[in-house]
Order: structure tokens, then C-alpha cells, then sequence
């Protein structure tokens, strides 16, 4: 077998065969060229045999390692003229455009920065965190299933943030699905608002990436005189007909939205999905009231401080653990050091049993009813609890005391939610080093949301030859 004949096999790289092999200090080099004779615009996938002229220069992608070397991928492309974008170089069916990495290098990327670390990528495969985050921009496009906003009934919003606590992304999750299924840069009213702008685009102008304000048609057509916001909707149709329902209808079919207890998620959704239930993600009241507790614990251990009992102080700080785990989930240590924080009483104690209460109103098994008295228990307990953050958590939940109960009378599970919520947590934590949003979100979404990654052998296993 000539060695031309054994790499187009090896490399498997679909559209082309190898011309030539070479091995250089650190690499291999295989030039490929394209077996199809039809130039193809890599925007769009218009197709032509005219070609404007050859590139003088080699195009570069670097594909899987083979073995302990780097191997790179080079063709001498041509240039096209698409109708519509003017000159571009060809595509190639090995590559996503604009990459200098080959499909099957991009999906193993893809798949271990789902489930590892960034030095084990970047050791591994010897590109830098920010090329990792590019990857996957690319690779969450294209694979990122296009009918995810299809069917949406109960949904959360919530915002993580990343790099620092200032940069904020703003993500919807679908409860039945178990999955983040949208997500922007941004928090509060203006990042739902887009959502929802969204997820009532018309079909035929979705997956177009980021939508022009709608334009409003008025009795005599679409007219540029006629200000966004103005005219009525539909009002060009003729008598007795109708707009095509799924037009408008993909918020329309939202049954719950839960959020966190801020106000400006709910201010959107009054507006784009008045039918939809608001409701209050438990977590989100559970994690009150651990900064509750922080904070009463926090305001003790100064006062340990401020006495001088330093020996005292010490030990108060290392309970903070103990204090804000789940009793179910401490350690021996940590177990004894809550019983000795039990005999000993006090505000601090108090204070935990009042967290441990608030918990309790979101226990598996509990009906609307048990848990209608149960808060309304806890709410008196709480205004009657001397301890100021606990009297500020009680007016917040009475607040919100409709949507805390909405959100159990529809299910809004709270161990699925807090789960689903600690998993984009730990990834946006892994995101930091990124310098783009939309590179944290590409690994949310890649992680949480809508998408299957396989591993290149997986992608290739039904192939022969
Ligand atoms: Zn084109």
C-alpha cells in the first residue's frame, strides 16, 4: 500500500484524499485535496464549478495527534463567488469554516471540556484555554438542537455569574427536560425580554442568530413610516382569516415560569407570558435563609473576636460548615461540632433552626396543603425571632409567600431544580478563565443543554474502508 493510500485511511477525513506526506521535526504534514470538483460558499452552501482563482497559500488545520506527533492538514484551496457573500475561499467538508482545527479534533475538545479541567485539556492537547473557548462556541452552533424552544410548558430563569461576580449570564431552563435551554449575557427584565423575543420569532426568520426588532405591519402593508411598537398586529389580514397560530404562540403555551425573588424576571413575564404561573424556585429560599444564618453566625463570631477569646473565635469560624451543610450530609467532625453548637444554645442556634425550618417546608411528600401550614407556621416563627436577618427573610417570604406555593402546587421539584443548578454552577466556575460570555455559555449549553457530544471513533464507528 503506497503511504498516501494508508494516511487518506488513517486520517479519515471525509471529502478528501492525501496527496503527499511528509514528517517534519515536530509534525506530520499531510496535503490533501478535495475529491469534489463544485466549489461551495461556506456561508450559505451555494455551490458553482466557476472559481475565481486558487489561494497561494496552503490552508492549515491541525487534526487528531497521531501517536506522540502533531498532525497538520494542509490544502490549497479556491476561491468562489457566492451571489450572496461575494468572494469566499471554498469550504471543506473536514472543517467547520473559519476554524483551523479539523471536525474530529473540535469534537474531542468539545467532549473533554464537558467532563475535565482546563490544564488536562491544555496539556493534553497542547492548545491554549482561549482556543478551547472558541471551539466550542463553534461546536455548541452548529449542534445545539434547533427545536429546543419548541414545547416549552414549565421553565426557570436565573441568572450565575462569572469572572468576578460582575458579569452576569442569564439562563432558562426547561423543568420537563431537565435542561438549560437558552442563554444570554446579562441579567434582570432586558435579558428575559430577549428570551421571550426569542421564543416568538416567527419561523421563518429563527436560528438567524440575533433578531431584528419585529416590524409591524398596518392595514395598508408593512410601511417604514409606521413606528416599531405601532399598528396593530395582524391588522393586514382580510376578514375571517387568521394568523397562523404558531406564529405567536410559543410563549402563549408556557404554563409555569419559576425565578428567584428580585422582581425583574417577573416584570418580563407579566408582560410576554401574562397566562404563565410565576413562581419561586425553592432553592432560592432555601439559600436566603443560609445567608441568614451566615450572617447571624458572622455578627457572634465578632463578638468572640472583639472579646478577645481568640481560642473561641477559631473554633466559631471552622462551624460554619457545619452549620449551612445539610445535617444529612456532615462529616463525623462536623457533626459534633454542630452538637456542641446545640448544648451550647444561644442566638446561633437559634438561627439554625430556624434555617433547618425553611428547609423543612420543601421536603419530598409534602402536599399543598402541609406546606400552606408549614409556611404559615414558619412565617410567625420567623417575625417573632428577635434576629434582624430572619425578620428581613420572613417579610421576603410573605412576599412571595403565592409564588413559594405555586411552585409546589405545580411541581417545580426543588432537589431536580437545585440540581440542575449546582451542575451550571460548577461549570461556569470551570469557565472563569474564558474571556468571552459566549464562551462560558457555549459550555453551559454544551454540558446542560440540548446537545449530544461524541467522541470522533464514536462519530466514525457505522464507516468502513
Ligand atoms: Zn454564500
Amino acid at each position: 500500500m503506497r503511504v498516501t493510500t494508508a494516511f487518506s485511511r488513517l486520517l479519515r477525513l471525509p471529502g478528501v484524499w492525501a496527496r503527499k506526506v511528509r514528517f517534519e521535526p515536530d509534525r506530520v504534514v499531510v496535503e490533501v485535496a478535495l475529491c469534489r470538483r463544485r466549489l461551495i460558499c461556506p456561508e450559505c452552501g451555494y455551490s458553482t464549478v466557476a472559481r475565481k482563482d486558487r489561494r497561494r497559500q496552503d490552508s492549515v488545520w491541525r487534526h487528531l495527534d497521531l501517536g506522540v506527533w502533531r498532525l497538520e492538514v494542509h490544502c490549497r484551496r479556491r476561491w468562489l463567488w457566492c451571489p450572496v457573500h461575494g468572494a469566499r475561499t471554498e469550504d471543506v467538508p473536514f472543517a467547520r469554516a473559519g476554524s483551523q482545527f479539523t471536525r474530529d479534533f473540535e469534537g474531542l475538545v468539545a467532549w473533554l471540556a464537558t467532563r475535565t479541567d482546563k490544564s488536562t485539556i491544555r496539556r493534553m492537547l497542547r492548545i491554549d484555554w482561549d482556543t478551547v473557548g472558541r471551539i466550542i462556541e463553534r461546536v455548541c452552533d452548529e449542534e445545539l438542537d434547533g427545536d429546543r424552544l419548541e414545547d416549552l410548558y414549565d421553565i426557570g430563569v436565573d441568572e450565575v455569574s462569572w469572572k468576578r461576580q460582575h458579569n452576569y449570564l442569564t439562563l432558562v431552563a426547561c423543568h420537563q427536560r431537565r435542561q438549560i435551554v437558552w442563554g444570554c449575557e446579562g441579567k434582570g427584565q432586558a435579558a428575559a425580554d430577549r428570551f421571550f423575543e426569542e421564543l416568538n420569532q416567527p419561523p421563518g426568520e429563527r436560528a438567524l442568530g440575533p433578531s431584528p426588532p419585529p416590524a409591524i405591519m398596518t392595514a395598508a402593508g408593512p410601511g417604514a413610516s409606521v413606528p416599531i411598537d405601532a399598528g396593530v398586529q395582524g391588522a393586514w389580514l382580510l376578514d375571517g382569516e387568521e394568523l397562523e397560530p404558531q406564529v405567536f404562540a410559543r410563549a402563549d403555551k408556557l404554563r409555569a415560569v419559576s425565578m428567584d425573588m428580585t422582581g425583574g424576571y417577573a416584570k418580563s413575564v407579566r408582560t410576554n407570558a401574562p397566562q404563565a404561573t410565576i413562581c419561586i424556585d425553592p432553592y432560592h429560599v432555601v439559600a436566603l435563609a443560609n445567608q441568614a444564618l451566615d450572617e447571624v453566625r458572622r455578627s457572634y463570631w465578632n463578638e468572640l473576636r472583639s472579646l478577645g477569646d481568640q481560642n473561641a473565635a477559631k473554633r466559631f469560624k471552622d462551624a460554619r460548615w457545619s452549620l449551612l451543610k445539610k445535617p444529612e450530609k456532615l462529616t463525623d467532625t462536623q457533626a459534633s461540632t454542630l452538637s456542641r453548637l446545640k448544648s451550647a444554645g444561644g442566638e446561633v442556634w437559634r438561627a439554625y433552626t430556624l434555617k433547618e425550618a425553611v428547609r423543612g417546608i420543601f421536603q419530598a411528600g409534602l402536599d399543598l396543603e402541609d406546606v400552606t401550614v408549614l409556611i404559615d407556621r414558619l412565617l410567625s416563627r420567623l417575625s417573632r425571632s428577635r434576629l434582624a436577618p430572619f425578620i428581613k427573610l420572613g417579610k421576603t417570604i410573605r412576599k412571595h409567600r403565592d409564588g413559594i406555593l405555586a411552585a409546589i402546587r405545580l411541581g417545580i421539584n426543588q432537589g431536580r431544580t437545585e440540581a440542575l443548578n449546582n451542575k451550571v454552577r460548577l461549570i461556569t466556575r470551570r469557565a472563569y478563565g474564558f474571556h468571552s460570555a459566549k464562551a462560558v455559555l457555549a459550555l453551559v449549553l454544551l454540558t446542560c443543554g440540548p446537545i449530544t457530544l461524541h467522541l470522533p471513533h464514536e462519530l466514525h464507528a457505522h464507516e468502513t474502508g
